[in-house]
């Protein structure tokens, strides 16, 4: 972590000058994640090699830079959950699915149970383990997995977006803390719908491979306001993407987002899986890097955004 309020000196209009800093914030990725340590709570993603990384960025104005391992495939995770919720906004409106989840960050792991238990009967927010799975059984109930799995591949510009049966399978097996979320739920009668449907889904949408390339062009179109840049066609209502927004940067990186909020400050979400989606002003970030840190999110990643976040000036509140 470093953190400085000189403004640096870049000539940002010239071309050169953004491959490096990009290239430096790939180097600083890749260094990073040697001291990160890949997810091994579900036994598929364990078999994530920590030294991958890759950076992908696409902005507004057509650019696209990559480096390293972006084109290479691994599970959304947590990342669906703002696929999620933009399903849920856009199909059932923000009434109706803020009525059954709340708006707070919990400070909470991303799989806790605690508040659930004793604070709230709802969840905290969509971006944790418990918000997400409520979201998904008010989902259950107008969308089937085929068409979230549609509505995630307009998301991310990315129509080879399939279903990862062996991490899939994986999470079924040993997601024994997500299931004890829903019966939770379901115990409280706050729950939407059926658990065990509910929770197929919930880990479905976990399991899609996507790469870094998806994650920079999901991270442009929520910069571009929910409209595909290339087509023009909106997929969702704007105002929405501002929820959306919002609630990536206070939740987005479970309980490190407050100081991810400072030393980055992007609206950005994570996965264990390793990637990092970021929707700053004017372009989209994709990060791969399975080495976690200890609160779950990409070690390497966090390092390339930090760079790319100060020597671009992305910070929302710069
Ligand atoms: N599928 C994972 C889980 O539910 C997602 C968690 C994550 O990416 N933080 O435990």
């Amino acid at each position: 972590m470093y953190f400085t309020y000189e403004q640096p000196k870049i000539d940002l209009s010239d071309e050169k000058e953004r491959k490096r800093i990009v290239d430096e914030a790939y180097a600083n990725g890749v260094e990073a994640a040697k001291s990160g340590k890949v997810a091994d709570y579900i036994p598929e993603l364990a078999k994530a090699n920590p030294d991958d990384f890759g950076i992908c960025i696409k902005t507004r104005a057509g650019e696209t830079i990559a480096i390293g391992e972006t084109q290479k495939r691994f599970s959304i995770q947590s990342i669906s959950k703002v696929i999620n919720l933009a399903a849920s906004l856009k199909y059932l409106g923000f009434r109706e699915t803020f009525s059954h989840v709340m708006l707070e960050p919990s400070g909470d792991a991303f799989n806790s149970i605690l508040k659930l238990d004793t604070v709230s009967d709802l969840p905290f927010n969509p971006m944790i383990n418990a918000g997400a799975i409520q979201v998904m059984s008010m989902l259950t109930n107008v969308l089937s997995f085929d068409e979230l799995l549609s509505f995630a591949k307009a998301f991310c510009m990315d129509d080879g977006i399939y279903l990862n049966e062996e991490v899939y399978n994986s999470e079924s097996l040993t997601g024994d803390r997500n299931r004890a979320i829903v019966y939770l739920l379901k115990s409280k009668g706050v729950l939407q719908g059926e658990p065990e449907k509910t929770l197929d889904m919930y880990f479905k949408m976990c399991s899609l491979n996507v790469n870094a390339e998806s994650l920079a062009n999901l991270g442009l179109i929520l910069t571009n306001r929910g409209q595909n840049p290339l087509t023009g066609k909106h997929l969702i209502h704007p105002g929405y993407i501002r929820t959306i927004r919002s609630l990536m940067f206070t939740c987005g990186m479970y309980d490190e987002s407050g100081e991810y909020g400072v030393l980055v400050g992007i609206p950005s979400k994570s996965g264990v899986g390793g990637g990092i989606v970021a929707s700053a002003a004017e372009m989209g970030v994709g990060t791969f890097g399975p080495a976690l840190n200890k609160k779950g999110n990409s070690i390497g990643g966090i390092a390339a955004l930090e760079h790319l976040s100060h020597l671009m000036r992305l910070n929302m509140f710069s």
